[in-house]
């Protein structure tokens, strides 16, 4: 089904839907960070009967294995009956979220409130993370290599913390500012205590926190050098509509989509190709470094996977990524009624009409885009037809009004066929980000309609 609203689809399994949904809730409510959603993603591959790649000897049809970089990307694959030089059936999303960092020296007083200073990760609207409880995890790693994990704002009794915003009595001068200057990126500093040391005179306050963290966690000022913080919205996600047809959250750009291919990969049983979910870090800052996807790592693991089912030369990894499918399981913009202006109607992604084929994204004149071949859209639309899947196609907006990429591009440089394909989500890169839950089971039944099929 093409450009349809499915709600009526689903009168009759509505359950299945709301179990998704709440799985998916539990998921992202506890996946705050690329690490805890690696973390969750380990969990139910073990659940699944997953092995560690790394403790496999040998690889033959049906065995089920995971793979994890540097504890911020995780690829899960079921191996087919075809050798892997005839390709793979690839579902490749992103697990980082736009946040907030701390930076490398956070901890300051002024007035006796102790702050810590942070650089914005990712595109955000600066003024939409003011005024909203926030929570800090992350890790700390002391010189010694012990691993400190930090999770603070989510538990029933946690404090929270955040930005403060100033008084509408005393905004008429920074009202005046335009959007994008009312919140600067320096501006972004977490208040976190206010409570001097007693007998202190200088930094009272910072050191009374100081001593909180040495006490608590074993932390001294120093460590922060070596300590990954991220400041992300406080609390779960929930239900949201009277009707309860979304699910409100913060990251669902891209972990809605990693969690469907993920579970996708891991409920479909073996096929004729072998089937992959890889999760990765660094998209929404480029794609770049070691845990990005222009990283060699997910290269490596195929070669490693090659030698462990037969002789392993150069040429035979080459062909095992260049005969792969794959799509980028990435969101896409829904179109919002509040705002039409931005979008051009008939090809826009709307919540509640199933996963959304985007076979270009860019910017100004397509630049950037990875622009999928129409003969593998078209092997996907014969896919989508014959497992009654609901979906659509839109772009990123009007022509010349933004844009924005993915990691498609990045997996098509191997030659391999690639095109992205994902949920719509209104109030995208904000703390809270709204799809429907429609949208979220739908895709998930796309991603095992295309494992099974391609
Ligand atoms: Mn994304
Ligand atoms: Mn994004």
């Amino acid at each position: 089904m093409y450009q349809e609203y499915i709600w009526k689809k689903y009168k009759t399994q509505e359950k299945q839907v709301n179990t998704f949904a709440e799985n998916y809730k539990e998921f992202i409510s506890k996946g705050k960070t690329e690490r805890l959603c690696v973390e969750e993603g380990i969990k139910l591959c073990k659940e699944a009967g997953f092995k560690e790649l790394k403790d496999v000897k040998e690889l033959k049809p049906g065995d089920k294995v995971y793979a994890v970089n540097h504890n911020k990307n995780l690829a899960a694959f079921v191996i087919g009956d075809k050798p892997l030089t005839e390709g793979l059936s690839i579902l490749g999303a992103h697990i980082d979220s736009p946040r907030m960092d701390l930076k490398q020296n956070p901890l300051y007083e002024n007035e006796t409130f102790t702050y810590l200073d942070t650089h914005y990760y990712g595109g955000i609207i600066k003024y939409q993370w003011v005024s909203i409880p926030l929570a800090l995890y992350g890790v700390v790693v002391k010189k010694d290599g012990t691993s400190i994990s930090i999770a603070i704002g989510d538990a029933p009794n946690d404090p929270v913390v955040g930005i403060t915003d100033l008084l509408i009595h005393l905004s008429g001068e920074k009202l005046q500012k335009t959007a994008s200057k009312v919140i600067e990126g320096e501006g972004l500093d977490i208040l976190i205590g206010s409570i001097p040391l007693e007998d202190e005179d200088k930094e009272p306050s910072k050191k009374a926190i100081l001593k909180l963290l040495k006490d608590k966690y074993n932390i001294e000022e120093e460590d922060f050098v070596s300590a990954e913080i991220e400041v992300v919205p406080a609390g779960l996600a929930r239900d949201f509509g009277l009707d309860r047809s979304m699910i409100a959250g913060y990251g669902h750009d891209d972990r809605v989509c990693a969690y469907t291919s993920l579970r996708a990969v891991l409920d479909t049983p073996k096929c004729t190709k072998t089937t992959c979910a890889v999760l990765v870090d660094k998209e929404e800052v480029g794609s770049i470094g070691a845990t990005g996807a222009s990283s060699m790592w997910f290269e490596n693991v195929i070669a490693e996977m090659i030698s462990l089912t037969e002789a392993y030369t150069d040429l035979k990894l080459r062909k095992a990524l260049a005969n792969s499918y794959m799509l980028s399981s990435d969101v896409s913009a829904g179109l919002d009624p509040l705002y039409p202006s931005v979008m051009e109607r008939k090809n826009s992604a709307f919540l509640g009409k199933g996963i959304c084929f985007n076979k270009y994204t860019g910017s100004r004149g397509k630049s950037g885009c990875n622009d999928a071949q129409p003969e593998f859209i078209a092997k996907l639309r014969n896919i989508m037809d014959k497992e009654e899947i609901c979906y659509q196609t839109s772009e990123l907006g009007r022509v010349d009004q933004g844009g924005g990429g993915t990691i498609a591009y990045i997996l098509a440089n191997y030659n391999m066929n690639v095109i992205d394909a994902g949920v719509p989500v209104l109030s995208m890169h904000s703390p809270m980000e709204i799809v429907s839950k429609v949208d979220v089971y739908e895709a998930y039944l796309a991603y095992k309609a295309f494992l099974k099929n391609m």
